[in-house]
């Protein structure tokens, strides 16, 4: 029996435990919330991962790159390609919130008791501040990802100045990078436990009366998702790659796709989507620590999307109309907000009340789609991490860093 469980493909485990998962919510209803903790179990044991992952990942591949000059363009690639799909999938949200305006006609009485969230006062010189690692030590106790990773690339570039006398450093920060992608293998067999027992939870204490008062916000969220995985990234690879089959992409990713989807977290799927990027897609070790270690924190093209949408779903639903500078400066903040928000769940609903600022968007509308944003997450999560792996891939064949036959090769995790 056990032979036989492992004799499945992981990703068959994991896409088979997700459809148990949901039909088990449905039944059981809110009672599933008693299995939830094998799901928070298995958070837990992939965010251990994630500091020491990054740290070893990110310095290693720094070091690997090589010289200055290369890092330059493997960055400046990776950052380019981030902007262009973010914008990309604002645009996108912009547009279909426009069409199909989700927020005309709703009944906006909020549920008794609701709290209105504070605006947010981020600046963007407290963006910058914030991504300067006052203590490096702090910062990882802190999970702080977006300093971890100036921190890692520093480390990366000092060995990379120190020549010779910091190679025994390179070797070292190798070494650990391996030991956690070993340690990455381990944890991952328990992604069909924690799959099934996340998405049992979601489904039970939502259910399907939850959704109906806001299925076209809903709806357009998974359709506007779709559009961006379906259509937006096989677009970036076949322009960029053009010998590269989309399917294969598809067959590579499913695995980071699926933990994205039920945990909701960026962050917490990082060591899986790296794992995917390195064994299944090819991609060398050194693009692939840079750019989907970097992408994890700040390009989230779903986020990105679903930002503008809401805001126009909610100047719908309250009455506001919007003109073209305010559709300017939501398409800016929404860029901004999403490289800003972190890889954890529901950063998305908190980055809100930046856009809705701007737009003159009553805050209320975080409160209106709060009971449902978890569910909108998952798919934005799944976005965002496939917008990683696209740019991991893109990046790797234009800098000749991508090993093609492991990228056609039907080769699981
Ligand atoms: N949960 C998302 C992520 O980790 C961010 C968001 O809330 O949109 O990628």
């Amino acid at each position: 029996m056990i032979k036989a469980w492992f004799r499945i493909p992981l990703w068959q485990r994991v896409i088979g435990a997700l459809i148990l998962g949901v039909i088990t919510g449905l039944i059981w209803g809110p009672e599933a919330e008693s299995i939830k903790w094998i799901g928070d179990l298995f958070i837990k044991a992939i965010k251990m991962l994630v500091v020491p992952l990054i740290f070893f990942s990110l310095v290693a591949g720094v070091a690997a790159i090589g010289d200055l000059r290369k890092l330059g363009s493997v960055g400046g690639r990776a950052i380019l390609l981030f902007l262009a799909t973010g914008a990309a999938s604002v645009i996108l949200g912009l547009t279909l919130g426009t069409v199909i305006a989700p927020g005309a006609g709703l009944d906006i009485s909020l549920p008794a008791g609701t709290v209105v969230p504070e605006p947010q006062e981020t600046t963007a010189i407290d963006m910058i501040l914030g991504m300067v690692p006052g203590n490096p030590v702090e910062v990882m106790v802190n999970t702080d990802v977006l300093p971890l990773i100036v921190f890692a690339i520093l480390f990366g570039i000092g060995i990379l100045m120190a020549g010779e006398d910091g190679a025994p450093m390179t070797k070292a920060m190798d070494a650990g990078s391996t030991v956690m992608q070993k340690m990455t293998i381990l944890v991952m067999e328990l992604t069909p436990f924690g799959v099934f027992a996340l998405i049992a939870w979601v489904a039970g204490s939502l259910g399907l009366e939850a959704l109906l008062p806001l299925a076209k916000l809903l709806a357009l969220n998974y359709f506007g998702c779709g559009l961006i995985i379906l259509i937006i990234y096989p677009l970036v690879i076949k322009l960029l790659t053009k010998n590269l089959h989309i399917v294969d992409f598809f067959r590579g990713i499913v695995d980071a796709q699926a933990v994205a989807y039920s945990t909701a977290s960026s962050n917490a799927t990082l060591p899986v989507t790296l794992r995917c990027v390195q064994r299944n897609l090819g991609v060398s070790k050194s693009v692939s620590s840079f750019v989907v270690a970097l992408g994890a924190t700040v390009n989230m093209n779903g986020t990105a999307m679903y930002l503008g949408l809401a805001t126009l779903f909610g100047a719908q639903a309250f009455g506001v109309t919007l003109g073209v500078t305010e559709y300017i400066l939501v398409a800016i903040t929404a860029t901004l907000g999403s490289v800003g928000a972190a890889g954890v769940p529901g950063a998305g609903l908190i980055m809100m009340s930046l856009v809705f600022g701007v737009a003159g968007v009553p805050l209320e509308t975080i409160a209106l789609v709060a009971g449902i944003d978890r569910i909108m997450d998952m798919m934005r999560t799944m976005t965002n991490i496939t917008g990683d792996a696209t740019v991991a891939v893109a990046v790797g064949h234009m800098m000749d860093e991508i090993d093609v036959e492991e990228f056609e090769s039907a080769d699981d995790v």
